[in-house]
């Protein structure tokens, strides 16, 4: 039989619900401070799908257009004053960012109360502890698709490919936590040619790499969890990482791309929105 589908979008419209009832209990309107700077198409498409949840969502969405030739320093007053607008509840900023300004260097400036993507190393200490209310939107999107499984993570095999500070990194501690045993591999583990034997022993495999095919269908587990966050444009059609076809013939679960990670990201974000606005209430 082949694998189930492990779509986003079901999962979202569960937890709009709840951020609703979460927005209507606050005494007011949350605020997303969302700063562009300058005019990337990839950096304005994420706008949109954001301002139309925000929407949706009874959010104020506060796009914040700053020129591209900013410099870092310009950058960083602009967040820091944002971090003492009141009325402001979190920031985020939109990537890809001009190639003056690296993103590691910047966006720790934000304040770890308004921080809604989870980045501020302040928040990502956290969860180390499990004291984490504010998650890397993408590791907690991956998070609540591995809950819709129904699988208990007590114990069982569990890859990660790829290391990033936003999915690899964060997921393989809130994994870890749920007392799965990890591996996590990234180029060193394709370079040693160790990679196919990693995957081929996950029980639950997580890749987020963005490199079309780098897994082969053949070598997935027979039923394993497959979740693949990479996104990848092939010949005018976006795929993941993983071959999808041939690996849903040997998963129990997989996420389809686009369909999977992507439509939860968003609503991650909002989430995280509502989860600042309550701590600093
Ligand atoms: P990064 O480029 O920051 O990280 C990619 C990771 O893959 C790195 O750890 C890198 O290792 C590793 N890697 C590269 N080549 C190989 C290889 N041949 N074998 C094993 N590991 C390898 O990307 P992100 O984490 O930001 O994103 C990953 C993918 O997920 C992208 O396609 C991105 O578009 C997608 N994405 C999707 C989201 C969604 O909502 N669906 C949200 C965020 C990202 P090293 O650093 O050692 O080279």
């Amino acid at each position: 039989m082949p694998a189930k589908l492990l779509e986003g979008k079901p999962i979202a419209e569960k937890i709009k619900e709840t951020i609703r009832q979460d927005i209507q209990a606050l005494s007011k309107t949350p605020v997303l401070a969302s700063i562009l700077v300058g005019d990337n198409a990839a950096a304005l498409a994420y706008v949109k799908s954001q301002q139309k949840t925000a929407e949706a969502l009874g959010i104020e969405y506060r796009l914040e257009k700053l020129e591209s030739g900013i410099s870092k320093e310009g950058l960083i007053e602009f967040i820091q004053k944002l971090n003492q607008d009141k009325s402001v509840n979190g920031i985020i900023i939109q990537m890809p960012l001009p190639s003056q300004i690296d993103y590691k260097k910047i966006s720790q400036f934000i304040s770890p109360e308004k921080d809604i993507e989870g980045v501020n190393p302040a928040n990502m200490g956290k969860i180390v502890f499990g004291q984490a209310k504010i998650l890397p939107c993408t590791a907690a999107a991956v998070m609540e698709l591995l809950k819709e499984t129904g699988l208990d993570l007590y114990g069982k095999e569990v890859v990660v490919v790829g290391h990033s500070e936003i999915v690899g990194k964060p997921l393989a501690l809130l994994l870890l936590d749920k007392f799965a045993t990890i591996s996590v591999c990234h180029i060193g583990t394709s370079k040693a040619e160790r990679l196919k034997a990693h995957v081929k022993r996950a029980e639950v495999l997580i890749v987020a790499v963005g490199k079309a095919g780098l897994i082969k269908g053949d070598w997935i587990k027979k039923g394993a969890v497959v979740i693949d966050v990479g996104i990848n444009r092939v010949a005018d059609k976006i795929v993941g990482d993983v071959e999808f076809e041939a690996a849903q013939k040997r998963a129990s679960w997989i996420t389809p791309v686009p369909g999977g990670v992507g439509p939860l990201t968003v609503t991650m974000l909002m989430r995280n929105l509502v989860e600042a606005a309550k701590l600093q209430k």
